[in-house]
């Protein structure tokens, strides 16, 4: 899975629409202290799905809206769309997707994948197939080395399973079991 482009409105620092293309190979992101870096990378946990306010620095889910300056008024909703391109057949073949996650005050989230409105858990499931997602271990935040090298074995183990992609498969089970 590549992402190839993110858009995004109103999230954190994010205050006017930014529209990235992300080319194939390594992407860096550089700029001084406070300039979005992390919000950037919050931004494509979002998108994909993260439900802890805590881990995008926030105490609230709603935290994710751009909050207003000195200068500039707050936000009313925050909007995140992420371009993929997938492989979701074993034929080679390759689509592009587009995810979006919007937040308004008040409303809570609501998710869509091309353009059709659907469900946290599609999206996950998405992610998931991909081997890939919020919690991906190929998205290491601030901080979360030490947290890597103090796991527990468990926890370990589950990302160890997320790198190997079978994390899909638990999440697939418990939405059969539901069923
Ligand atoms: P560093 O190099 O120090 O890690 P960084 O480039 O990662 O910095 P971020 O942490 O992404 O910077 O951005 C921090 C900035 O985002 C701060 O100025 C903070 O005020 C701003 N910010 C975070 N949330 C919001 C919000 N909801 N509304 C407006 N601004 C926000
Ligand atoms: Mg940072």
């Amino acid at each position: 899975m590549q992402i190839k482009r993110l858009r995004l409105s109103g999230f954190k620092s994010f205050v006017d629409a930014a529209d990235l293309r992300i080319e194939p190979g390594l992407t860096g992101i550089v700029g001084p202290n406070g300039c979005g870096k992390s919000n950037l990378l919050e931004a494509l946990r979002w998108t994909m799905g993260e439900t802890s306010a805590r881990s995008l620095r926030g105490a609230g889910m709603e935290d994710v809206i751009f909050a207003g300056t000195a200068t500039r008024p707050a936000r009313e909703f925050a909007e995140v769309s992420m371009l993929i391109e997938r492989a979701p057949a074993d034929d080679g073949s390759v689509e592009e997707t587009e995810i979006v996650r919007r937040i308004e005050r008040g409303a809570g989230s609501a998710y869509r994948i091309d353009g059709r409105d659907v469900r946290a858990k599609d999206v996950a499931l998405l992610f998931a197939d991909a081997a890939t997602g919020a919690h991906s271990p190929a998205l290491v935040s601030q901080g979360r080395i030490s947290a890597v090298i103090a796991a527990k074995p468990a926890e370990r183990r589950a990302m160890l399973e997320e790198a190997a992609g079978i994390a899909g498969l638990h999440v697939r089970r418990k939405d059969a079991e539901q069923k």
